[in-house]
């Protein structure tokens, strides 16, 4: 069937649902962060209930045509990209709020609600949903557990899916599923919630959430520190950890800073500019003199030590989001340079032993590339991340940082890690997905599609 046959069709049969097919909406709905490939949908869709999106789904089986759910398209892996004859299927429409429980502190919300609104509502009720990263302020809800997104806080409180206490779904056979309902206690049977929560699209849409909220922490302090051997960070993880709760311990390099500050909108805090850098938060108490003890305790570790050159502590609202921005700008400005992402994990009692062969590979290697390294280390994550060169056609960098991310992948099957640690497999890693997981495990996920989704309409060769 040819384009305008499809959107005739659509038209005819479904004339209730808001469409565009426009030029700029094809080319903004039909991509997202990851600038390495380009999409071409056919046609963007706004359903408003979950009803129109099982209609929609219905739709696509009929005809045999691909649908690509979209979220807040702030993905990094392609996995809501859109080709040609794909329908897409945005949630933005779908995003306001559907009941607060205050008894069960939960908020039941549909899937397109921004990530950071829902942050605002639960502090509003008093409460707090602890995702939290750089793209919150456009990121959805049903993109955060469709990719399980994990962020700076993972290492206190999990990922997406340690929230999620119910979800409605449509399958890609256009079943709708209420999963689980909110219950604390449900073991009546197989849990299919889990099987959608970073299934990125590939199953089904998910339409509705319930999210589980949390006591906001109390006196939190930011602490930005520079230091010029590698070694040091796991120390550094180390004497925190065992002195404090931590809420956040990110890693970055000299190289991975100079990206967040080439925009220039904020300022440099430290004096001196290192090799390497650690920003870590921590939860104090009631108790202002045991957290001052406490503060001058951890920092005069951390120099007793010889662990760290310099350092800064941020106590307020402002000064900790000033020292914040040194690393979430990092992505935000990268993302400008078309840069190939690694996303890896480890098991943090593997990380010294990996950042150091990490280290000689990429030097040995390739160190004719810019290699900018950041990630939640707290939690064993790494983001390696490399801009295009200026000069190198896009396909010639994907090949070559195709070969690099082959032998990033052979380290870490090495350490049983994961090529994914949480943005998800989507169109760029699919073809390495068998380093983290086994032919068995592969044909099972295969067959686990099938089942939800016979004819293969959802999200097509994303993920296997
Ligand atoms: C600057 C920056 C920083 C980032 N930092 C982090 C980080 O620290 N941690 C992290 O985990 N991620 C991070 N990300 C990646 C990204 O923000 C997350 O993966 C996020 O969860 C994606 O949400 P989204 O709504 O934008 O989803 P999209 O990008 O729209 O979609 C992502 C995938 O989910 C599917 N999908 C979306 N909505 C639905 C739905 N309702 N039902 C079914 N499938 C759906 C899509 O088809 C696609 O496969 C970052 C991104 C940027 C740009």
């Amino acid at each position: 069937m040819i384009r305008d046959n499809i959107i005739e069709l659509f038209s005819r049969d479904l004339p209730h649902v808001k469409i565009n097919s426009s030029a700029e909406f094809l080319e903004k709905y039909g991509n997202d962060t990851l600038k390495l490939i380009k999409g071409s949908p056919l046609l963007i869709t706004f359903p408003k209930t979950t009803e129109e999106v099982k209609q929609i789904v219905d739709f696509a089986n009929k005809n045999m045509i691909g649908i690509v759910p979209s979220g807040g398209r702030t993905g990094l892996s392609g996995g809501a990209i859109g080709f040609k004859n794909e329908i897409i299927v945005s949630l933005e429409i779908m995003n306001k709020l559907i009941e607060f429980n205050e008894v069960e502190s939960t908020l039941e919300v549909e899937a397109g609600m921004i990530t950071q609104s829902l942050q605002d509502m639960a502090r509003a009720n008093n409460l707090y949903f602890p995702i939290d990263y750089a793209a919150v302020g456009s990121s959805q809800i049903g993109g955060n557990i469709a990719t399980n997104a994990g962020g700076i806080h993972v290492i206190k409180y999990g990922m997406t899916r340690s929230w999620v206490m119910g979800l409605t779904v449509v399958t890609g056979n256009g079943d709708i599923l209420k999963l689980n309902k909110g219950l604390i206690k449900n073991n009546a049977g197989l849990d299919f919630t889990n099987l959608f929560i970073g299934s990125e699209g590939i199953l089904g849409i998910i339409t509705q959430a319930i999210i589980r909220l949390t006591e906001i922490p109390k006196n939190q302090k930011a602490f930005f520190v520079g230091f010029n051997s590698l070694k040091n960070v796991t120390e550094i993880l180390n004497v925190v950890k065992k002195k404090t709760r931590l809420l956040a311990f990110e890693f970055f390099t000299q190289t991975a800073l100079e990206y967040a500050l080439e925009e220039d909108t904020f300022s440099y805090v430290l004096e001196e500019k290192h090799k390497y850098y650690v920003i870590f938060e921590i939860e104090g108490t009631n108790d202002i003199s045991y957290d001052s003890e406490l503060t001058d305790d951890i920092v005069s570790s951390l120099f007793n030590e010889e662990l760290i050159n310099e350092g800064i502590i941020g106590a307020n609202h402002a000064d900790r989001s000033l020292i914040w921005k040194h690393r979430e700008h990092i992505p935000i400005s990268l993302n400008k340079h078309y840069p190939y992402k690694n996303d890896i994990s480890v098991r943090i009692k593997d990380i010294p032993d990996f950042i150091k062969n990490l280290d000689t590979l990429l030097d040995s290697k390739y160190n004719e590339l810019v290699v900018a390294w950041f990630g939640h280390i707290g939690d064993g994550n790494l983001h390696v991340n490399i801009p295009k060169p200026i000069g190198l056609s896009i396909q010639e960098f994907k090949s070559i940082c195709d070969d690099l991310s082959e032998d990033i992948y052979k380290l870490i099957q090495k350490y049983e890690g994961s090529i994914s640690a949480e943005h998800g497999v989507g169109l760029i890693k699919k073809k390495f997905l068998h380093f983290s997981k086994s032919p068995v495990e592969i044909e099972l996920m295969k067959s686990i599609k099938k089942i939800f989704d016979p004819k293969g309409i959802m999200n097509p060769n994303k993920v296997i």
